[in-house]
């Protein structure tokens, strides 16, 4: 029954991807190239276009007195959020998406053979928890780095 929820989760979550994905837009270029915000997504004014060439992530102005603040005050939560945030916008965060992906390949050999051969079922909810944990390392990415489609009104006939 466990083993059952945790599969029936891992495909409630790779719906969910899918479902998100065909809703947004796509901006990780923009936030790669410090056009917007890493934080919060909105666009920075005063962009400068020098920074083409290499991956240069920018927080506005807004997101940079809520971290001061946040150092002020000694909580530091919002700091360690856009660190957090930072890192799975940045191309570095491929290794850690890769990496999972490795051992979900991995673990899925692994588990087929256990089940068939070894008559075991404990790689299987290592299966599974790699599973969840990548499709949700996926997913807050995909948060991270896309903004609402814009639903254009229907063109009017004249
Ligand atoms: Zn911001």
């Amino acid at each position: 029954m466990l083993s059952l929820t945790i599969s029936a989760s891992v495909f409630l979550l790779v719906g969910y991807y899918f479902w998100y994905l065909g809703r947004h837009n796509d901006v990780s270029f923009d936030i790669r190239m410090g056009e917007r915000c890493y934080s919060c997504k909105e666009k920075i004014p005063n962009w400068n276009l020098d920074f083409l060439d290499k991956e240069y992530l920018e927080m506005c102005t807004c997101c940079k007195r809520d971290e001061s603040l946040d150092k002020v005050i000694g909580i530091k939560k919002k700091t360690l959020l856009n660190k957090v945030k930072k890192y799975l916008v940045s191309n570095r965060s491929r290794k850690l998406t890769s990496g999972l992906l490795i051992a979900l390949v991995v673990f899925l050999i692994v588990d087929i053979i256990s089940v068939l051969f070894l008559k075991m079922s404990w790689p299987s909810y290592v299966n599974n928890l790699i599973n969840i944990s990548f499709w949700s390392v996926m997913l807050y990415k995909q948060r991270l780095t896309t903004i609402k489609k814009i639903k254009l009104p229907p063109p009017t006939i004249v």
